[in-house]
C-alpha cells in the first residue's frame, strides 16, 4: 500500500502548518505554499511519517490536505510467503 499526501491547492492559504511538520515531505515556495520536495504533485508518504503527515492533515488551517492510499499493482507485490 502506498500512501501520497494530496494537497487541495484551492483551498491552501499558505499558512505553513504543513510545511513545519512534515519538512522532508513538503518545503515551502517563496510564498509560503507547500512544495513536494520529491517534485511529484501528490507525494508519497514514507511509512515512518504517516503520523506526522496526519497530523499534518488534522492541523491544516484550510483542510487541505488528506492522505490517499493505494494499493500496489499486482506485478510489483511481493510474495511474503516466499520470504522464509
Ligand atoms: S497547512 Fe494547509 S493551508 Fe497551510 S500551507 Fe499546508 S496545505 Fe496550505
Amino acid at each position: 500500500m502506498t500512501t501520497r499526501l494530496v494537497i487541495d491547492w484551492v483551498a491552501c492559504e499558505a499558512r505553513g502548518v504543513c510545511t513545519e511538520l512534515i519538512p522532508e515531505i513538503v518545503t515551502a515556495d517563496p510564498w509560503g505554499y507547500p512544495l513536494p520536495v520529491t517534485g511529484e504533485r501528490d507525494p508519497v508518504v514514507p511509512r515512518a511519517l504517516i503520523e506526522h503527515a496526519r497530523t499534518a492533515v488534522k492541523e491544516c488551517p484550510r483542510m487541505a490536505l488528506r492522505l490517499s492510499h493505494e494499493r500496489e499493482p499486482a506485478s510489483m507485490r511481493v510474495d511474503r510467503t516466499a520470504e522464509d
